[in-house]
């Protein structure tokens, strides 16, 4: 197998990859990133960002992912296609393998690999995966323009989800499992008020159906109560929006990580039980998820780096 040596490998490249990326270019350490399977990270799936400080109107989430990959460029950062999808931890330098056909050995490793989004576990989210089955609104909601759909979740990302669906569909169900939303006032407020919006809750959903692609949901309202009851809703498209799953899977034979498989880090630093092994971003954060929380973390972690590699 091919191999390669570098002195940092950045693995990653949402808000946190990228960052580490351009303070490790700054500081000279040659960073080489590998992009993972959606280059610029989960943000890429969202629309505007408008909590990120220094874009007072908001900011388009793929052209602040892209002005992070150019900044980074810009500081030296050799950023690649690729997928890790092996890990070496046991010595150094670290092992790492891209795409199944390329070994790249570390000195220092940042994982900044993100998380991916959660689905319920049917045998129909598989049967109709790409038949009307989704996770990501801003990458699949253009098919929808005009069509009734269903989004599941009451969080942050469920309401952005709906509410943007909703600037497309002729009408957006929220299939929420609980009698409230757990999202932020600002985000329940713009459901609330959006007539295009349904929020059916203490809902749950148990199965699709239909011929050709999606043609309905079969919903069961009040779960496990004495008046628990079963009907069908006629929708086009079934958007998951409950939450994401850390990327971790390659490195738990060396990391710790905790129950829901985040890498656990010392205190507030982004060090992991292996020195020269740094976890930064939305991997390691089970608390905060937020672009500007995982770029802070990247900070860190190159910071980190560079103190190790110097040693
Ligand atoms: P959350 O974990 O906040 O919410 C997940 C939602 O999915 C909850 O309502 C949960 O229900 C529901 N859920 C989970 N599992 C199931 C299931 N099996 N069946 C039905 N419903 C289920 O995830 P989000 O992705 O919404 O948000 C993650 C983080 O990112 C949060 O901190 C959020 O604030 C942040 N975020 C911020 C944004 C912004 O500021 N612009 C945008 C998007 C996200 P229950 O409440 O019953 O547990």
């Amino acid at each position: 197998m091919e191999t390669e040596k570098v002195r940092l490998l950045i693995i990653g490249s949402g808000p946190a990859g990228y960052t580490a990326a351009i303070y490790a270019g700054r500081a000279n350490l040659s960073p080489v990133l590998y992009a993972g399977l959606q280059p610029g990270g989960q943000l890429t799936t969202t629309t505007i960002v408008e909590n990120f400080p220094g874009h007072p109107q908001g900011i388009d989430a793929n052209q602040l992912m892209e002005d992070m990959r150019q900044q980074a460029v810009n500081f030296g950062a050799d950023i690649r296609n690729g997928v890790a999808t092996k890990a070496d931890l046991s010595s150094r330098p670290f092992k790492i393998t891209i795409d199944d056909e390329k070994l790249i050995e570390a000195d220092a490793l940042i994982i900044a690999t993100g998380a991916a989004a959660r689905y319920l576990g049917l045998e129909d989210e598989k049967k109709y995966a790409g038949m009307g089955v989704s996770a990501c609104a801003t990458c699949d909601g253009f098919f929808y323009r005009k069509k009734v759909v269903a989004v599941v979740g009451g969080g942050d990302t469920a309401c952005e989800e709906a509410t943007y669906l909703a600037s497309l569909a002729k009408k957006v169900y929220l299939i929420v499992r609980k009698p409230f939303l757990r999202a932020s006032k600002i985000m329940q407020e713009r459901v609330m008020q959006n007539e295009k919006i349904e929020v059916l809750f203490e809902h749950n959903a148990e199965g699709l159906f239909g011929d050709n692609g999606v043609e309905g949901v079969h919903l069961v309202k009040r779960l496990g109560e004495p008046d628990e009851s079963h009907y069908d809703l006629p929708i086009d498209g079934f958007f998951l929006a409950i939450g994401h799953k850390p990327s971790s899977d390659i490195f738990k034979d060396y990391l710790e990580v905790d129950k829901a498989g985040y890498i656990v880090t010392e205190g507030a630093t982004p060090r992991t039980n292996i020195p020269g092994v740094f976890a930064a971003g939305d991997v390691a954060d089970p608390h905060y998820r937020q672009a500007i929380t995982a770029a802070a973390s990247g900070c860190k972690a190159a910071i980190e780096a560079e103190r190790f590699l110097l040693k």
